[in-house]
């Protein structure tokens, strides 16, 4: 695999799974085909019908809010850090991830779902600084087993023309799969373990630094 170069647009990095304006494609019209949610000409792969998108990372301008999907569900996958696009390296505690810092609830960060691929060690201290709206308030994980059980897309009630009903996340076998567009991949991490950002060594939740 070819290893891509970090993008930048007026001097500051852009996300690998970033999309960018010349990868917009207009919706296609939905339609209900034997009982689930079809684009004309589309398959659903795996049971999934997914957002269409180009594929021109660098082209026109980023566009820091909207993920894109290909790239996002590649990461997950691949376990590719969902900033510069390089594999990340496991070690013994396993893949390194940046989590939205959720200390105050429940088992945190055992079984947390999320949509965020992972992200390097060399990317994490740089995410921490640039990524709005949660600057500086990303917690250092690794992660020993990813469920990738989850998908993420916006939901739609099943009629002649399809009404969308709003985002969720939907796990395997849920029948509501066959009336969702899906864009990413939400993962759930298992065998988690909180580590200092920058000597990726295990801490405990509480005595993160940040
Ligand atoms: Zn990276």
């Amino acid at each position: 695999m070819s290893v891509p170069t970090q993008l930048t647009h007026k001097g500051r990095p852009v996300p690998y799974i970033a999309a960018w304006s010349a990868e917009h494609v207009e919706l296609p019209r939905l339609t209900d085909v034997s009982g689930a949610l079809a684009i004309k000409g589309q398959r659903r792969a795996a049971g999934v019908l997914w957002t269409p998108w180009r594929w021109k990372p660098g082209v026109g301008e980023p566009h820091y809010a909207a993920v894109h999907g290909p790239r996002q569900r590649e990461c997950m996958r691949l376990k590719l850090c969902q900033v510069c696009g390089r594999r990340t390296v496991r070690t013994d505690l396993g893949w390194p991830w940046l989590l939205e810092d959720h200390r105050g609830e429940g088992r945190w960060p055992e079984q947390e779902v999320t949509t965020h691929p992972p992200t390097c060690e060399e990317c994490q201290p740089v995410s921490q600084i640039q990524c709005r709206p949660n600057r500086g308030r990303f917690v250092s994980v690794r992660v020993g087993d990813v469920a990738i059980d989850g998908v993420h897309g916006q939901l739609y009630r099943r009629a002649a023309r399809p009404v969308p009903v709003g985002k969720r996340v939907l796990f395997t076998g849920d029948a509501r799969l066959r009336w969702m567009l899906g864009n990413q991949i939400a993962a759930t991490l298992l065998d988690v373990t909180v580590v200092d950002m920058h000597t990726q060594a295990p801490v405990s939740r509480e005595a993160v630094r940040r």
